[in-house]
């Protein structure tokens, strides 16, 4: 049989061909990533408990290799506890391999079972993980019932999804099974796609009474990964998606306003909207409108923890920590109220202009007193900083 070993970070790892056993060094972006978001959790998790009985505990529930979870265990401070799972009886065995070749056998205990029952196993309020890393082949929806049960309160959930054709427009009705959304075919399908996956997410988490607040939200290669808290007590923050088959203008719907009410903070209820809430045709050329949605309609990232969080990227040692910096710095600039964006080549092309520059069309807007920014989500930013904008009903200054 044939042995590869793999550095990554501070992980050393072995990977035997006939074990068959999942790598992807594509995903170094990913666990570095995970890493820095998982360090600050860390870190306010010990200021805000100041016991040493209080550990903060981690649960990769699909851990394959083990690589991740060994990479969690030497990198970031003051973890105590990682269960590494698989269901995978190979899988498995290569992670005890992995552990003891790291020497982090204190820290991570193996786990062989489905990670479903591993996760409603701990949903007890005594039980639950501070942390909870979902990084599924393809779609993680058969996981979430049970993730959103088994993270601490103010705890973090981390989630990848790889299904970027089902997520991105592809495939409208696979997309509603899996994630409980339809997906649009829209320039900017990749925060639709983090929206659609942040929708699904809440929605699980407010069958128990819970919610979440996402801190960062990538876009990145050929997957999402999503990074949010969860906490107990509802509130509701999605929207349907109206996109004008004509203009191909985007207007969203809030779907139904949160009223408390009573005398027990945890009580509430809401309405869906009862008349058509965005007029039938588009307002600004007539034509009918492609539903979309639910998605997320909150903020996609906490801008302050973003900025912390670069700090971290700037100060560790990451292999990709040009690209963490580089993908940190657009997202803290985006605009965290207004959700989706607009491609600046395919407004002129719908209104069959000459295509101008992204200076040129940022100053227009901005002396027209809306607010612009880029977004991390169009791939194409990072080749050419000027495809891809959005602004406060900047579609309204056409
Ligand atoms: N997190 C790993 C990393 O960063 O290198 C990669 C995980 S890999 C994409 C997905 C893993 O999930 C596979 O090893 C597979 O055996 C495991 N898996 C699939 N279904 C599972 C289930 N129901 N319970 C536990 N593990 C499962």
């Amino acid at each position: 049989e044939s042995e590869k070993v793999v550095q990554e970070g501070k992980a050393q790892i072995l990977l035997l061909s006939d074990k068959n056993v999942f790598y992807n060094p594509v995903q170094e972006f990913n666990r570095d990533l995970s890493i820095a978001v998982l360090t600050l959790c860390s870190e306010d998790h010990r200021a805000q408990t100041n016991s040493e009985d209080d550990q903060f505990t981690i649960l990769e529930a699909l851990s394959a290799s083990g690589l991740r979870s060994i990479r969690y265990a030497k990198e970031i401070p003051g973890v105590k506890k990682i269960v590494a799972n698989d269901i995978s009886e190979k899988a498995v065995a290569s992670i005890q391999e992995n552990v003891s070749r790291n020497g982090v056998e204190q820290l991570v205990s193996t786990s062989h079972d489905d990670a479903v029952m591993v996760m409603y196993r701990h949903r007890r309020p005594t039980e639950r993980f501070h942390a909870v890393d979902l990084d599924p082949y393809g779609c993680p929806s058969q996981f979430l019932d049970a993730a959103v049960q088994c993270v601490s309160d103010g705890g973090i959930l981390l989630v990848t999804c790889t299904d970027m054709a089902v997520l991105a427009g592809n495939c409208p009705e696979t997309c509603y099974t899996k994630y409980g959304a339809i997906s649009l075919r829209v320039k900017c399908c990749h925060e639709l796609a983090l929206r659609i996956v942040l929708q699904c997410l809440e929605s699980h988490a407010n069958r128990y009474g819970r919610y979440i607040v996402p801190l960062l939200s990538i876009s990145a290669d050929f997957y999402v990964r999503v990074f949010v808290k969860i906490y107990t007590s509802p509130a509701i923050k999605l929207a349907l998606v109206y996109q004008c088959v004509g203009c191909e203008t985007l207007t969203l719907q809030p779907l139904g306003q949160e009223h408390k009410y009573g005398e027990k903070p945890n009580q509430f209820k809401f309405t869906l909207p009862h008349a058509p809430p965005v007029a039938s045709t588009c307002v600004h050329c007539g034509h009918r409108h492609h539903i979309g949605g639910p998605i997320w309609n909150g903020p996609i990232h906490d801008v302050e923890f973003v900025s912390r969080l670069e700090n971290v990227a700037s100060c560790g040692e990451f292999g990709t920590k040009k690209r963490m910096q580089g993908v940190l710095a657009v997202v803290r600039e985006e605009l965290m109220d207004v959700p989706l964006y607009y491609t600046l080549d395919r407004l002129c092309s719908v209104l069959h202009c000459e295509t101008m520059s992204m200076m040129q069309f940022r100053s227009a807007l901005m002396n027209c007193g809306y607010r612009v920014s880029l977004s991390h989500a169009n791939k194409n930013i990072h080749q050419d900083r000027c495809t891809c904008q959005r602004g406060v009903g900047h579609h309204e200054a056409l």
